[in-house]
């Protein structure tokens, strides 16, 4: 096994997270592969195996390669928390400069790593792998994708890339800048993009999967799709809102309507205007305090994250401060 551990600071340059749930099939081609591509680097590297709660027997591969190979690190989670979880446990434990998170079922082609490592080196923080193609997707899985892109689009002002999976490298920088982000519902795409710093785009062709099932399917995905939006964005009750606020002027205005009718032709029916507009100005004055208590719980949401407030590229400071303290 080559030693593939810079001795002087015992500090991988590069962790590779490599989230893995009932992978038993395709984990040795896998770490093959993998390692295949990390020698021809030839640069101190960190395989950073996440055992997601696997009941097949991912883990005890695993295990084995941690035996075999000095440059596999091991976490095992203590049940099935899911990919997104999986990844931020990788994340916390990543020693790297540099981190490469990458799916285990062969979908992500190891063979790009190099061309990511050479972007980050050439100064971008985030360096995501596009999808040039979608192999073995139906129509129907490209068409919801597609409007879940559009849809997320319209409701943030953060670009989350279109076609990228979490295939990417992150500089030191930006996984500390993810670290702080502790929420419970993490939509990690939209995180990815939501600490900035230069992000870029690198096209590849994503392969079907090579062996096992994937874990998707189509009650998930809307899941997913449902916890991407109501987790990234408050804009849901923003719309509630509106629409409570014109629902109620509509109410309004027509228990003006009645109440005009009342005292021009009379009151025909006995009780139905008294009764109209007491009923729409009720209904009104609720849709529009509900607005106003979603709006206070859209902020709570918001506060409840804790998430810093910004991230620079750089803070340089004039030199005056150093020079009064020098004098
Ligand atoms: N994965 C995981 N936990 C889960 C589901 C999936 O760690 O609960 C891993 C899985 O082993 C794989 C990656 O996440 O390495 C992507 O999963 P999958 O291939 O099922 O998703 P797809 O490629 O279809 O989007
Ligand atoms: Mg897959």
């Amino acid at each position: 096994m080559p030693n593939n551990i810079d001795q002087t600071t015992s500090r991988p340059l590069l962790t590779l997270i490599a989230p893995a749930y009932n992978e038993q099939e395709v984990l040795p081609d896998f770490h093959r592969r993998v390692v295949a591509v990390l020698d021809q680097m030839d640069v101190p590297a960190e395989i950073l195996y996440v055992n997601d709660g696997s009941t097949d027997s991912t883990l005890s591969i695993m295990r084995q390669l941690l035996a075999d190979d000095r440059r596999v690190s091991l976490i095992d989670l203590s049940r099935n928390f899911g990919k997104e979880i999986a990844m931020t446990a990788g994340l916390d434990h990543a020693r790297g400069d540099a981190v490469v998170v990458i799916d285990t079922d062969l979908q992500d082609p190891p063979e790009l790593i190099p061309e990511l490592v050479r972007l980050w080196k050439a100064g971008h923080d985030v360096v995501y792998a596009q999808r040039e193609t979608r192999e073995g997707e139906s129509w129907l899985k490209k068409a919801t994708a597609h409007c879940f892109y559009r849809v997320i689009d319209k409701l943030t002002n953060v670009r989350i890339p279109r076609d990228t999976g979490d295939f990417r490298l992150l500089s030191r920088r930006a996984v500390d800048a993810l670290r702080p982000l502790r929420e419970q519902h993490r939509f990690m795409k939209g995180l990815f993009a939501w600490i900035g710093f230069t992000q870029i785009a690198v096209p590849y062709r994503r392969d079907e999967r090579y062996a096992g099932k994937t874990k998707w399917n189509y009650w998930k995905l809307w899941n997913f799709a449902l916890e991407g939006i109501t987790s990234f964005t408050t804009a849901p009750l923003r719309y509630a809102t509106y629409l409570g606020l014109c629902t109620s002027l509509l109410a309004f205005s027509y228990g003006a309507f009645v109440f005009w009718k009342a005292v021009v032709y009379g009151d025909a029916v006995r009780g139905y205007p008294s009764l109209m507009i007491v009923m729409l100005f009720l209904g009104g004055v609720q849709l529009m305090t509900l607005g106003v208590i979603g709006e206070y719980v859209g902020r709570t949401f918001n506060e409840t994250k804790r998430r810093p407030l910004y991230y620079t590229n750089q803070v340089s400071l004039s030199m005056l401060a150093g020079a009064a303290r020098a004098e």
